[in-house]
């Protein structure tokens, strides 16, 4: 490809990256434009004087993905993972545990029964959850969970919610076994792209999870550009054509996206095609890390909590997993709250939401307030894409193209699509070779 004009990216997170990185060992010339000051988007990794390491958000990663970056050697093994839910003041293994409540495990079997003969493509997520799990189930955990998780109520969500979930039951279950045999925490419900198998499980990267993006940008420093947001993408005849950073016009051959997509929307000019997406929305979430003393303080790595009372959806105590993220005998427990920007827990300081997790916690964690050694607070707005039916149309006309020639939207939010890291990498090789092979085409 010889056009003499770059490649702009947008975003300097693992999408970003990527495809720099790509662009790079196919000898296309490129500029990476980053809004904030530092690399990595929401893979930032955050280590405090104390020894306490964390990410934005608790992060799991596969082997797969350390080696396909070059960061496989500097990983720890991850041996345990696991995922339990908190019903009326008990906690059962997710998702084998629930089977020993009677009324789901009956209903699931009775729904499964009929769903055999039933051939009705259901409207909503409510009906998806209800048709695949039956009405128990669905009401008493999938469904509250998934309005926690997305803060619109189940009936106005598409059910490509439940459709992307992935793994059947029986894959599930191997998978867990293959786990519990060779003692590594095999990786079960992080992949699409890829094939989950008993040989791809968790790791850690020493240096936390900013490493991955660290590595990518290796000897791309020349090319990355800092605190230089994109303000415009300027598109003539449906074609990308140039774009506007700190007030100044590059003209390029192509723009690569990882903004969130209602963003990117608004800065494409020239064109109305993308009006549409301007409606899509992301979940705000607040995620507060509790430094306290002792281990082992949950049932598991992982725990949910569909009763609408507790003001979290799920907490997850990183260093049941991963143990060196804290000195010894201490933990991380990361509490995830759902909100909406500027609402009373957006609004909430620390200190009030801190007391806010301890109230709720005692329960599941006595004597949590005399274990606190601390907590930091992160917020983001765009934590969760939210799949609402009434822009369900667009979504999947934006799944296939930005319908703007030369325009990849890619990455988590860039995608409007919920994926783990190395989807993002898989697929964002697999889209930024299509380009190349187009703009080689062209030229
Ligand atoms: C709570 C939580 C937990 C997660 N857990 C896991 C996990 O366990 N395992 C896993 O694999 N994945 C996990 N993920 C997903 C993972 O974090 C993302 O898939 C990945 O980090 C997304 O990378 P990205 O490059 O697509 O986007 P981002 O990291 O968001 O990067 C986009 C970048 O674009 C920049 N940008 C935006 N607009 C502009 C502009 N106009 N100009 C210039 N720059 C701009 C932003 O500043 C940002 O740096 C989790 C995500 C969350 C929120």
């Amino acid at each position: 490809m010889n056009t003499g004009k770059p490649i702009a990216i947008i975003g300097a997170g693992i999408a970003g990256l990527t495809a720099a990185n790509f662009l790079r060992q196919n000898n296309v010339p490129f500029v990476l434009f980053e809004a904030g000051n530092k690399i990595a988007g929401l893979a930032t990794s955050f280590k405090d004087a104390d020894g306490f390491s964390h990410d934005f958000g608790a992060h799991f990663v596969t082997n797969r993905l350390a080696d396909a970056i070059g960061v496989g050697s500097e990983c720890q093994l991850v041996k345990h993972y696991g995922e339990a839910v908190w019903l009326k003041g008990k906690s059962y293994n997710y998702p084998f545990g629930l089977i020993q409540i009677p009324r789901m495990s009956l209903n699931f079997i009775k729904t499964k029964i009929k769903l055999f003969n039933n051939k009705q493509a259901p409207n909503s997520a409510a009906e998806w959850f209800n048709m695949q799990f039956g009405s128990s189930i669905a009401n008493e955990v999938a469904l509250p969970l998934i309005e926690a998780w997305s803060g619109a109520p189940a009936e106005k969500l598409s059910p490509a919610v439940g459709e992307s979930l992935p793994g059947s039951i029986l894959k599930t279950l191997y998978l867990k076994i293959s786990s519990v045999l060779t003692g590594r925490a095999v990786s079960c419900g992080y992949n699409r792209e890829m094939p989950e198998k008993p040989s791809v499980w968790h790791v850690y990267p020493n240096g936390g999870i900013a490493t991955l993006c660290s590595k990518l940008a290796e000897g791309l420093e020349d090319s990355i550009r800092l605190e230089s947001p994109v303000e415009e993408i300027m598109v003539e005849n449906e074609k990308v054509i140039a774009i506007l950073v700190k007030g100044e016009i590059l003209e390029v051959a192509a723009v690569i996206s990882t903004a969130p997509a209602n963003i990117l929307a608004k800065m494409v000019k020239g064109t109305t095609v993308l009006q549409g997406i301007q409606r899509f929305r992301f979940r705000p979430m607040l995620f507060v890390n509790l430094r306290l003393e002792g281990r082992k303080l949950l049932p598991d790595t992982v725990l949910w909590f569909p009763e609408n009372k507790f003001p979290f959806f799920r907490i997850t105590e990183v260093t049941r997993s991963m143990p060196w993220l804290a000195p010894e005998g201490k933990s991380i427990i990361t509490v995830d709250i759902g909100c909406q920007k500027d609402d009373e827990y957006w609004a909430m300081d620390e200190k009030t939401l801190t007391q806010l997790c301890f109230d709720h916690l005692e329960s599941v964690i006595p004597g949590v307030k005399n274990k606190f050694l601390g907590s930091t607070v992160l917020r983001t707005t765009i934590s969760y894409p939210v799949f609402l039916n009434e822009y369900e149309k667009e979504r999947k006309d934006f799944e296939q193209s930005t319908n703007v020639e030369n325009l990849l939207s890619i990455g988590r939010n860039g995608e409007f699509s919920h994926r783990f890291m190395e989807d993002v990498y898989w697929r964002t090789r697999k889209k930024v070779g299509e380009l190349i092979e187009k703009l080689a085409h062209e030229s």
